[in-house]
């Protein structure tokens, strides 16, 4: 949950700034006075759809803290050259751009000492990554080496306060988060080490526009490769180049395989979702023939994917994708809190369960209490009949 030794979760007697009395302690601010940062992963140009999300997050927190928003990205060439003013659109102030051959390609090591570097030389107090497969490997290396804290898959960012033993430390980053398997919500803080970072999921936080009109300043990097040099992470000279060295580049990548996804359950407008009320592999055919009547993508219960009746890429939840459709439909779903984590931001939620007292119903806009076997085949009939009418 929380790597690093710098990560609080709120104890008890601790107060937040909603806590009443806050105004008689000692205030003093949180760690650092810096910018918000996030790092911009992209591949061939194309920044992941998790680092724009959270751009649009870090305006709102840097808005709160009165400072600019940065956008770290590296790559190679035109394709990462060509990002850089879409990030001005997408909310950055300023834009640090690594353009280098040996950044062509993400690599745990040149790019840890990358960020760390500049961390060093900028001194940004909050820096954000996404819980991507990149992110959860880089944000630990660079909390490790500037020996800071980081917490893993934040569902939610605010700016707050902390009052801990009459002393407030103001605007803090809460690094929010489920824990203990989601029974709870836990609120992290670092109000002793900067930067305070974390890793966010995929599709919790809402992707701003671009606007166009927006200004920024685009920062070119300078990287070198310094061939045999025996440098410390992040040791470079203040206003110098960003050095790599050898040892950085222990591992190199032999082929990229790409595969894409069975199902873009992210993208969808439409979402029909089965669980263990389903009953059996076949019975995920009813599923999908209603998520095709409507045009929709199907999803799935944790508990329908283990149960081995449909693949992974189909899980909603807190381990699975966070979907926003415009419709969600969850058959024979109880509707857990960590499944309710990945579809509660659903614009209209229709859920059919056979008990009344499934939790799905406390989302749900619309609810039938019924079998879904003869349920859906109602609401397919209903809408081919909507269709062709
Ligand atoms: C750390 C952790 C992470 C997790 N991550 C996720 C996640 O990402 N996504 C996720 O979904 N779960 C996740 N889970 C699992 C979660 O706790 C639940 O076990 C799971 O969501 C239950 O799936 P379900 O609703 O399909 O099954 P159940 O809870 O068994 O519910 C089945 C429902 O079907 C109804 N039903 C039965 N027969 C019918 C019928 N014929 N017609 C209509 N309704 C019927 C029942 O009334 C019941 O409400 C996670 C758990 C942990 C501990």
């Amino acid at each position: 949950m929380a790597d690093g030794p710098a990560q609080t979760t709120l104890p008890a007697g601790a107060k937040t700034a909603a806590d009443p009395g806050m105004a008689d302690s000692q205030v003093g601010h949180g760690p650092g006075a810096g910018d918000v940062w996030v790092f911009v992963e992209q591949r061939d140009g194309v920044a992941a759809e998790v680092s724009l999300e959270l751009l649009g997050r870090a305006r709102e927190l840097a808005g709160r803290l009165g400072v600019k928003v940065g956008a770290v990205v590296a790559g190679a060439g035109a394709p990462v050259r060509a990002l850089a003013p879409a990030l001005v659109a997408r909310g950055a102030d300023t834009v640090y751009l690594a353009d280098h051959d040996d950044l062509a390609q993400y690599l745990a090591l040149p790019y840890t000492r990358l960020i760390a570097g500049l961390v060093r030389r900028h001194q940004p107090q909050i820096v954000l990554y996404g819980a991507t497969t990149t992110g959860r490997d880089l944000g630990p290396r660079v909390a490790s080496t500037l020996r800071t804290g980081l917490t893993a898959d934040c569902t939610d960012l605010r700016i707050g306060d902390l009052e801990l033993r009459g002393v407030v430390t103001t605007d803090l980053l809460y690094q929010i988060r489920p824990a203990f398997g989601g029974n709870i919500i836990a609120t992290i803080v670092s109000p002793e080490h900067v930067p305070q970072m974390a890793t966010v999921r995929e599709g919790v936080m809402v992707m701003p526009e671009a606007d166009e009109s927006r200004t920024g300043e685009i920062v070119e990097v300078a990287v070198a490769r310094a061939d045999g040099a025996a440098s410390a992470p992040g040791a470079a000279s203040a206003d110098g180049p960003i050095l790599l060295g050898d040892a950085d580049f222990a591992a190199r990548i032999v082929r990229r395989v790409q595969e894409e996804k069975s199902v873009d359950l992210k993208g969808a407008r439409i979402v029909v979702s089965g669980g263990v009320g389903v009953g059996s592999r076949e019975g995920f055919a009813l599923v999908e023939e209603l998520a095709h009547t409507l045009g929709g993508v199907v999803g799935a219960s944790r508990a329908a994917v283990d149960a081995g009746w449909i693949d992974h890429d189909h899980q909603v939840g807190q381990t699975g994708v966070t979907v926003r459709p415009k419709l969600y439909i969850a058959c024979g779903i109880s509707g857990s809190v960590q499944h309710r984590a990945g579809m509660d931001q659903s614009a209209r939620i229709l859920a059919v369960n056979s008990d009344p007292g499934a939790p799905i119903f406390s989302v749900a806009h619309y609810g039938i209490v019924g079998d879904l076997h003869k349920v859906i085949p109602l609401l397919i009939r209903a809408y081919r009949k909507k269709g062709t009418g």
